[in-house]
């Protein structure tokens, strides 16, 4: 059950950009894991996060739990998977939570409006319309309905390192050195070395 007037929820539409059920279930998912794992949204680097989608969640996710791509605590794993892995480093706890909302499926409205859609009807109003309804259920609706949290006992990967750079033999930018591909007996990037 979320407060829909938080400033959380709130700052976090704005972080996103806008209001839709993706970012609304990484809200919920974010808020479970900081209660979960004792953490308020850490400053350093004292939670690590695994995502392994780059949806809308992904953004709520960053923004509530303070995981970010920069700081090095996002690891993205690319596997399509509603899915959602936290540690904590300060206290070695860490779970897994699943996420599980099945309030799309079985709902006719969708695929109606789709079809609609491609056939070239505006249903931009209504498809709005669908999207924040299901974007309020998400945030009212009881959390074991919409993921699974297991506690899991694997250690966190390891803290982020910064790594020594070096410059590209074709295009002279700067990369992180264990980005480096051999060309023709030359270390270059990997923008140059997928280059024909
Ligand atoms: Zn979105
Ligand atoms: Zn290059």
């Amino acid at each position: 059950m979320t407060d829909l007037q938080s400033d959380d929820l709130r700052n976090a539409i704005q972080f996103h950009g806008h209001l839709c059920p993706g970012l609304s279930l990484g809200f919920r998912v974010a808020k479970a894991a900081l209660r979960e794992l004792n953490a308020a949204r850490p400053q350093d680097e004292e939670l690590v996060c695994i995502v392994e989608n780059d949806s809308c969640a992904a953004d709520a996710i960053q923004f509530i739990t303070g995981c970010t791509f920069g700081k090095g605590n996002l690891i993205f794993r690319d596997y399509g998977k509603h899915v959602y892995t936290f540690f904590n480093r300060r206290t070695g706890q860490g779970i897994r939570i699943s996420e599980d909302y099945r309030g799309f499926k079985g709902d006719e409205r969708f695929p109606a409006l789709k079809k609609r859609q491609e056939a070239g009807k505006d249903v931009s109003a209504e498809m709005q319309a669908y999207k924040m309804e299901k974007a309020a259920t998400i945030l009212h609706a009881d959390e074991k309905e919409i993921m699974t949290i297991t506690p899991i006992a694997s250690d966190p990967p390891r803290e982020a390192r910064v790594r020594g750079s070096v410059r590209c033999a074709i295009c002279g930018e700067k990369f992180m050195e264990s980005r480096g591909r051999v060309k023709n007996g030359k270390i270059v990037c990997i923008s140059c070395f997928e280059k024909g």
